[in-house]
């Protein structure tokens, strides 16, 4: 897709520190890395975000995730690793091409933001239930 920097990059043209490739992905290091060895996941095929992503594709790139968090462990000595993946502007995705981030956590290493829990009552999950499941 044009201006899709994304594409850009498997189509060779602007350069990347390629991980993995196999026939439907790309597994490159990030250029702003939460941790070392921080690795973005990219479809070969444009897609924006999961809500166009179809079951074959989602689940295979999911088993790469899982190759490169091993990978990270072997590899990096990384004693965890996170699986992100952003969906929409509201989200934080400032790619509009799907990609899964696989962030090695190391002993000691550094907190990463995360939401902060909040205690609604019942009734509130209640409401939230019935939108949901009616
Ligand atoms: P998002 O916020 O969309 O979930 O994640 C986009 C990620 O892509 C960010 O972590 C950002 O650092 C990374 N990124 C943006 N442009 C490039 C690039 O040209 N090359 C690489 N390797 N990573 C990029
Ligand atoms: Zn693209």
């Amino acid at each position: 897709m044009d201006n899709c920097i994304f594409c850009m990059i498997l189509e060779g043209k602007i350069p990347s520190s390629k991980v993995y490739e196999d026939e439907i992905c790309i597994a490159m290091l990030d250029i702003n890395p939460a941790t070392a060895g921080h690795t973005l996941i990219l479809p070969k095929k444009h897609v924006q975000d999961l809500t166009e992503m179809d079951e074959e594709l989602g689940g295979k790139l999911l088993m790469v995730a899982k190759k490169i968090g091993l990978l990270q462990k072997e590899k990096l000595g990384a004693a965890g690793f996170n699986v992100v993946q952003n969906n929409g502007a509201a989200a934080g995705q400032t790619v509009p091409h799907f990609h899964i981030h696989v962030i090695p956590r190391y002993e000691g290493g550094p907190e990463l933001a995360a939401w902060r829990p909040t205690e609604p009552d019942k009734e509130e999950l209640n409401v939230v239930l019935k939108k949901l499941t009616e």
